[in-house]
């Protein structure tokens, strides 16, 4: 059973072949069982998935069933779930139980899928590693029969390893410059970053709020536009929430590709791509081509200003969005205050790890005043003419391909004492959340045993097509089917 699609599951629990009950237990013990080496989850909800299986039973006996009735899943502990702790991997939010559901989780639970628990992650989604966790490092499935232990990718590490290990068949996700891309690049798994805007972040703990986009990890493409569907829409609760109608994305995913124009951005295959990466890549295209679509070379002129501009914009809106953080009404409290002020410093100094904290003093020095100008308003203004580079590339073609990351996954530890070179992890994907457009990773081979991404860009909105395209690809090749040992 935990070889199988969402799809897949959906059909069975449909022709009645097997129970959510069965299903969801078989998940709780293969999850609980395979976890201990790999640490995605933070917690797991086994009372209430149980629970909600018996429901979903109902709900499919009484005729009321969406794809989704009983199928099981999990949330990155990013996303707020009622009564069940939402971490978003910190101290700081280690108790922290919310009072309501996020609009993403609301709409998972009315479609009556069975969440198992909540995904490991980066410290409030900040890092490309999940070693920055508070609950300890996720590792990557791929790797551990050689007795390596490599990065899973982050900061949605957890939810791309338990998809790729098959604890879950899919995983929310969240990315503000690379977090479900890099990841489900790392571990062999499909993920889509939407356009911004698509999909609700009501209740999705921010992080940078104008480059945080929460999407999906499953295994295929058409599981994607499966959780997909249940995802996007207009969110009043939200209020840069698009209000825009919602197709079916799986109504889409047959459509042939002949004709299709694939743009390959020079600046996106020099540089640090190794060769062996490089001729993965190209190989993937190639199977493109055979499939009617026609390649040709663009441009994107200021792709290498994207890290600078990313790492100006991102500490900036994240030392806003962190200073509700001071221990007056929820989350973490230091012990024994002497006052006000010694409450908030200590509060934050012990409830925040390294990471957090260099982002929170780069954000706050690039928005002070003196520097306002020099940082944050020409990070800006960058920010504009990368976002032309994308608008002027779809004048010419219909999606852009490149390698999703530069190498494939690393040991941990190696790039824990530099951070530049664990922000370089993401030259090829922060560019997409400057601009806003959607982009996915699919698996397209590997390199020393390890799993290699391809890198689908489309312009805003059009996930149906990059799903279309993912999926086609998916019909002719099996990489998307390989299971690490
Ligand atoms: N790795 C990038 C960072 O550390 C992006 C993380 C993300 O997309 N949440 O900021």
């Amino acid at each position: 059973m935990h070889n199988k699609s969402v799809a897949e599951l959906s059909r069975e629990l449909e022709s009645g072949k097997i129970s959510s009950v069965e299903l969801t237990r078989e998940f709780l013990g293969r999850l609980k069982k395979e976890d201990e080496q790999l640490n995605s989850f933070i917690s797991i909800t086994e009372e209430q998935a149980l629970a909600d299986a018996h429901a979903a039973d109902e709900q499919r006996a009484a005729g009321r069933a969406t794809p989704w009735t009983g199928v099981p899943f999990a949330h990155k502990d990013i996303f707020c779930t009622n009564g069940v702790a939402t971490t978003c991997g910190s101290k700081m939010l280690a108790n922290f139980v919310p009072p309501y559901d996020a609009t993403v989780t609301a709409n998972f639970r009315k479609a009556g899928a069975v969440c198992l628990g909540k995904t490991n992650m980066d410290e409030f989604a900040m890092g490309s590693s999940t070693e920055s966790s508070y609950f300890g490092a996720t590792t990557n499935p791929w790797g551990l029969s050689k007795g390596e232990k490599r990065v899973p990718g982050g900061s949605s590490g957890g939810s791309a390893a338990a998809v790729a290990a098959r604890l879950v068949p899919a995983a929310t996700a969240t990315d503000t410059g690379g977090s479900i891309r890099q990841p489900a690049a790392l571990c062999g798994v499909t993920g889509l970053k939407p356009t911004y805007g698509r999909v609700s972040r009501y209740g999705m703990i921010a992080f940078a709020s104008s480059l945080d986009q929460g999407g999906t990890i499953a295994r295929s493409a058409e599981d994607n536009a499966l959780m997909l569907n249940v995802m996007a829409g207009f969110d009043p609760k939200d209020s840069t929430s698009i209000d825009r109608e919602v197709p079916d994305y799986t109504a889409t995913l047959n459509e042939p590709l002949k004709g299709l124009r694939i743009g390959l951005p020079k600046e996106y295959f020099t540089g640090n791509l190794s060769a062996a990466m490089e001729e993965q890549v190209r190989s993937a295209i190639r199977e493109y081509e055979k499939l009617g679509a026609t390649v040709k070379e663009v441009s994107l002129p200021h792709a290498d200003l994207a890290i600078a501009a990313y790492y100006v914009i991102a500490p900036a809106e994240a030392s806003a969005n962190l200073s509700r953080f001071d221990g007056a009404r929820y989350g973490y409290r230091c012990e024994d205050p002497k006052d006000l002020l010694d409450m908030y410093t200590r509060t934050r100094a012990e409830g925040f790890g390294a990471e957090v904290k260099r982002r929170i003093l780069v954000g706050t020095y690039a928005l002070s005043a003196g520097y306002f100008d020099a940082y944050y308003l020409k990070a800006q203004k960058v920010r504009r003419l990368i976002q032309q580079d994308f608008i002027n590339a779809f004048s010419e073609v219909d999606v852009l391909m490149s390698p999703t990351t530069p190498s494939p996954a690393f040991i941990q530890g190696e790039k824990t004492s530099d951070p530049v070179t664990m922000y370089l992890e993401d030259v090829f994907t922060i560019a997409i959340n400057l601009a806003g457009v959607p982009a996915m990773s699919v698996p397209a081979g590997f390199v020393d045993g390890l799993p290699v991404g391809l890198q689908i860009i489309g312009d805003y909105f059009s996930e149906a097509r990059l799903l279309n395209a993912a999926h086609q690809f998916q019909q002719v090749t099996d990489w998307h089917q390989r299971e690490p040992q």
